[in-house]
This record gives structure tokens, C-alpha cells and sequence, in this order.
């Protein structure tokens, strides 16, 4: 007994205070129950039920093939750092200089670390959404700052007022950090009121660190990138990513494109800790810029056609549901049981086999939801829609 106090005291002085002010990502806390149960369906884990377009695969293994398995320059692969500046150019009028403003990263999930290590003093504050993507807070953190947060609600399609945020600016906001379209609520941000939140950033002398890895994936509308936003580049870091659009999660290759001061802090940041992001990843994202363009046509289409049929589903058992705008998730209010976000994705799971994320996960406004990744067949979904009436029906209260 006294020895495991101990073995706890001192494990306790061994873990930092910033990791032990974050808790695991409540995604993958939920995910452990899943283990060893069959039969799941799992609308759970964001990402693509596809996997990478053999082509863009293909590309990578005839580089290994070659001996293509160095270190590249810290930056990324030259070539792959101008086509990404001339995607972003030709999608979005934005202009980064392949050569200082653009950063290859391991996924969007380093850059957003590199990004708030880079811009970050202790104790400087950072707007965010509630809900919002489970890293932002604790990559706030992990960078000794202080995350703050605007609530946000169904009834305003989950989009954030500029007023809301400047309401909250102090003497130590550093940033604002948006993430259109949104992971756990699907919200997309209409262009005008993006402008308000450029306002703000200008006004204030703020960064925007704009999160649009979901950028390819809006339905029946155009994805308006911030930073091409008129005179609020200079106040932007933005970071995009293959993981989503062309079903690359597990490649781990992204991107940041910032003002040169700031990709040059960045990359200091990105030297020490990765070196270069994946060499075969890297490949097989400049095949996915040559040539990927269709494929992620053909999984947007194919994603919508699951949008409308969960949504339309979700409604019908007596889950509202706001209808999603972009990225893959459907977000249902669970409010007509009655139960905490917490229980009712434990018990739907134990009682019907089907996961889902709770809301509660995503931040304290994501209570009374759960998030249903839909980027699953058409057939899982309406298995899963069947197992979730049954569940509604017996604890409707
Ligand atoms: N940002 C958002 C909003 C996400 O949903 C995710 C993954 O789910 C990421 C970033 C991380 O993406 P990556 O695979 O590029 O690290």
C-alpha cells in the first residue's frame, strides 16, 4: 500500500504541469470501449470510409521502389511546397510563396502545434468556438496559453458572431482560431460574416490561425478561405491538409502558409521536433495536387448523398438535426432522452452496437449532442439509423 503511494508521488513530480492540465481526447477515451466488441457500427472516428485513390498510393511506393527514403528539406519537397502555393492560388486567389510561406507539415495536427508554439508567450489568450475540434484547447495549453471560449448554438447554424469574439478580446489575446468548416457541427461560416471576424483580427492586431482542412468538403457552396479575405493575409496562418479530401489520414502530411516571419519561426519549431514530415507522404501528395482532382469530386458526391440521407434519418426518429454544411459529420441534439451526451453514446453502444461520439467531447456546448461521422457506407448508416430509432423509441422520454 505504501509503496504504490509512493510509486504515485513520484510519477505525479515526473509528469509536467502543462501535460498533466490536458485530458486524453475524449474520442479516443470513448474508442477503448470498442475494442474486442463486435458487430459495431461505427459512426464514430473521423475519417473516410475510402482509402487512398490507388494512384496517389501508387506514386509513393514507386518512390520507395527508387530509394526515394531521405530526409527532404525542412520545408517539404520543393516541388510539392509550388503546387501547393498554385492550388491555393488557383482555388482561392491567395498567394504564398512557395519558397518562406509555406511549411509541409505532419498533418494538420502539427501545424496547429507549431503554429501556437510559434506565436504563443505564456499566459497569452486564444479565442476559440465551443464547441470545437478536441486539439485546439490542448494545444493552447501544451503552448503555456490560455484558451477562451464563445459559445456557439444550433439555433445560429453553429456559426460564431465577431461581436461574441470581440467581446472577449483582452490586453492578452494573441489569436483567434477558427476551424471551417467545423468538426464535431459541420457549420460552414458565410463569407460576410467572416469579414467581421477580419475586422476584429485588424482592429485588435490579432492572428487568425484559420483551420480548413475540411475546405473541399462543402455541399451546395463554395468554401470561402480566410486569408483571401481583402488586407487580413498578413494577419492569418493557414492550415490545410490531403488527410481529408483525398482520404489520406494515415499519410500524416499537411500544411501551414503564414507570413514568412511566422513559417520561419515555424519551421525552427518543425526542425528540431520532425525534421521533415513523411518523405513517401510527400509524394504522394504532389501526385494527389496533379491528379487527385476527380477523386475528390467523385467522395464529395458521394458524401453528400450520405449527408441527406442521415440527416433526413436523424430527424425522422426524433433526433434534430441541423443540417451539416461542409465536412462529414452530422451533429444530433439527443435532448428528447433525456440523458447526458456521455450516456447516451455509452448506452447506445452496450444496447444497439452503434458509436457515436459524445458531444460533451468537443466542449461544454457540444452537451445534449452526439457526433455522427457519416463518412461510412450508405448501408452501415441505415443499419445504424434502424439500431437508433429502436434505442429512441425505448428511451423517449
Ligand atoms: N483539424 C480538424 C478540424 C480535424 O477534424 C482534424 C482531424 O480530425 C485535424 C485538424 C487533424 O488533421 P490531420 O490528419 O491533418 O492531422
Amino acid at each position: 500500500m505504501t509503496t504504490k503511494i509512493n510509486n504515485r508521488t513520484k510519477l505525479n513530480k515526473v509528469i509536467s504541469e502543462r501535460a498533466e492540465k490536458i485530458s486524453p481526447s475524449g474520442i479516443r477515451k470513448f474508442f477503448d470501449l470498442l475494442q474486442g466488441m463486435e458487430g459495431v457500427i461505427s459512426l464514430g472516428v473521423g475519417e473516410p470510409d475510402y482509402t487512398t485513390p490507388w494512384h496517389i498510393s501508387e506514386a509513393a511506393v514507386r518512390s520507395l521502389e527508387k530509394g526515394y527514403t531521405m530526409y527532404t528539406s525542412n520545408s517539404g519537397i520543393p516541388e510539392l511546397r509550388e503546387l501547393t502555393s498554385k492550388y491555393l492560388k488557383e482555388k482561392y486567389g491567395v498567394d504564398y510563396d512557395p519558397y518562406g510561406e509555406i511549411l509541409m507539415t505532419v498533418g494538420v495536427s502539427e501545424a496547429l502545434d507549431l503554429a501556437m508554439r510559434a506565436i504563443l508567450n505564456p499566459g497569452d489568450e486564444v479565442i476559440m468556438t465551443d464547441p470545437h475540434y478536441v486539439a485546439y484547447d490542448s494545444c493552447v495549453i501544451l503552448a503555456e496559453g490560455k484558451p477562451i471560449m464563445v459559445p456557439t448554438y444550433q439555433k445560429n447554424n453553429f456559426e460564431v458572431e465577431a461581436k461574441d469574439i470581440e467581446a472577449r478580446v483582452t490586453p492578452r489575446t494573441r489569436a483567434i482560431l477558427i476551424g471551417f468548416p467545423a468538426n464535431p457541427t459541420g457549420a460552414v461560416m458565410p463569407r460576410q460574416k467572416l469579414l467581421g471576424i477580419a475586422k476584429v483580427a485588424k482592429k485588435h492586431n490579432l492572428i487568425v490561425i484559420s483551420d480548413e482542412i475540411y475546405a473541399r468538403l462543402t455541399y451546395d457552396m463554395e468554401h470561402t478561405c480566410f486569408a483571401s479575405l481583402p488586407g487580413v493575409k498578413e494577419n492569418t496562418i493557414l492550415l490545410g491538409g490531403f488527410s481529408k479530401a483525398y482520404a489520406m489520414t494515415g499519410w500524416r502530411i499537411g500544411y501551414a502558409a503564414a507570413p514568412r516571419e511566422i513559417i520561419a519561426a515555424m519551421t525552427k519549431i518543425h526542425q528540431y521536433t520532425i525534421m521533415s514530415a513523411p518523405t513517401p507522404a510527400q509524394v504522394a501528395a504532389i501526385e494527389a495536387l496533379k491528379t487527385g482532382e476527380p477523386d475528390v469530386v467523385e467522395m464529395l458526391e458521394d458524401y453528400n448523398r450520405r449527408r441527406k440521407f442521415i440527416v433526413k434519418g436523424l430527424n425522422e426518429i426524433g433526433l434534430p438535426c441541423f443540417e451539416p454544411k461542409g465536412a462529414f459529420y452530422a451533429f444530433p441534439s439527443i435532448t428528447p432522452t433525456g440523458m447526458t451526451s456521455e450516456e447516451f453514446s455509452e448506452k447506445l453502444l452496450k444496447e444497439e452496437k452503434v458509436a457515436v461520439v459524445p458531444g460533451l467531447a468537443f466542449g461544454r456546448c457540444g452537451e445534449g449532442y452526439v457526433r455522427c461521422c457519416y463518412a461510412t457506407s450508405l448501408a452501415d448508416i441505415e443499419e445504424a439509423l434502424e439500431r437508433m430509432a429502436r434505442f429512441v423509441k425505448r428511451h423517449r422520454k
